[in-house]
């Protein structure tokens, strides 16, 4: 049987929203995860929520440690732990799951932090000492219903959610982590990817929700899937020269004429870059038509592979159609009637396809 494991999704660990305050320990985006959570429930036979649970003077709150501040990293019991402040106080609001998670659907909560004296990232155990570590009761709960699989979500990535996935690994479950479903603190830039590097590395399974074969959908830079669209901030080093976007390599390389060039190269915004590049004041290059998926194309993969962050949204994106969502291109979008070439989502699968087939996704 296949069980959905929720970490922490608590009032403290997610941003304001409405009628709610920001939690105490607030993990950007936090209450994202809680679309997810409801939308996958009813498909497993059986859903926990782990609940960070602890008692008032619990050491792991900087409060409890004069001189020290939020963030700081001390020994505790011979453990390295990281100070925070007091969040999930038992009995308190910020402890509560959060009010828009779908609570009916959860068959079991299993609390952990409940020791003042220890911390507990995991939801099978505190962090003790290898081999004296205290249970919570999840892995009991989980064999005795027949559990074999476990698909694990909430927050945050780099804390409770890691450490989570890490033991069931360990404990000899197939574990998947719900790779939208997440979301982390990032103390130091680069957590997160590196939390799930090493879920990776240990076994785990990524996976995304089931959203099945939807096609992602890209045009707004701040979406989801933005760092697709060429106006998005990602710089490019292509022929000697740094470009700020994509979009400014693209519509500079219409021309043969160098000093326009340079000035598209350092127009102060991709919308400026894209307005010079459409005027025909100065001609453009004969060949254009004939070159300028290529052109596209060394754009975009110079992009992909110069951007850690783009490579991985662009992996995570599996099998799944990408088209780019505008009513106003025919060529590089799927245009007004969908019916358009979508050249630019279909550079994006081909680049996809390459670096997967070469590996880059691994760092190791
Ligand atoms: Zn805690």
């Amino acid at each position: 049987m296949k069980a959905l494991i929720l970490v922490d999704i608590q009032n403290d660990f997610t941003p304001a929203g409405p009628g709610k305050p920001r939690g105490a320990l607030a993990v950007p985006d936090g209450d994202a995860v809680i679309d997810v959570a409801n939308r996958l429930m009813p498909s497993y036979g059986l859903v926990i929520a782990t609940q960070d649970w602890h008692p008032a003077d619990h050491k792991s709150f900087a409060s409890r440690h004069p001189g020290r501040a939020v963030g700081d990293v001390i020994d505790l019991n011979g453990l390295e732990q990281v100070l925070w402040p007091d969040h999930c106080v038992q009995g308190s609001a910020g402890a509560e799951l959060c009010e828009a998670f779908d609570r009916g659907g959860i068959h079991e909560v299993v609390r952990k932090g409940t020791d003042p004296d220890i911390d507990s990232y995991s939801g099978f155990f505190d962090n003790g000492p290898p081999g004296r570590r205290q249970t919570t009761g999840l892995d009991d709960l989980l064999r005795s219903r027949g559990v074999g699989e476990v698909h694990v979500m909430g927050l945050a990535t780099d804390y409770c959610v890691k450490f989570t996935a890490l033991d069931a690994i360990s404990l000899g479950y197939d574990t998947h982590l719900i790779e939208d479903g997440v979301r982390g603190v990032d103390l130091n830039q680069g957590d997160c990817d590196r939390a799930l590097d090493e879920m990776r590395r240990a076994g785990v399974n990524i996976i995304r929700s089931g959203l099945g074969n939807e096609p992602v959908r890209f045009y707004r830079t701040a979406e989801e899937h933005g760092c697709f669209s060429n106006f998005a901030p990602f710089p490019v080093r292509l022929d000697g020269k740094c470009w700020p976007t994509t979009e400014h390599y693209f519509q500079a390389q219409k021309f043969d004429n160098p000093e326009y060039r340079e000035k598209i190269r350092t127009a102060n915004s991709p919308a400026i870059a894209a307005r010079l590049g459409r005027s025909r004041k100065i001609p453009i290059r004969k060949d254009w038509e004939s070159i300028k998926d290529d052109v596209m194309r060394r754009a975009v993969r110079c992009k992909v592979e110069s951007h850690e962050t783009v490579r991985r949204v662009l992996l995570s994106t599996g099998d799944r159609k990408i088209v780019e969502q505008t009513t106003r291109d025919n060529y590089w979008g799927c245009g007004s009637r969908g019916t358009g070439k979508n050249m630019l989502g279909l550079i994006l699968m081909e680049i996809r396809a390459q670096i997967r087939d070469r590996g880059l996704e691994s760092k190791t």
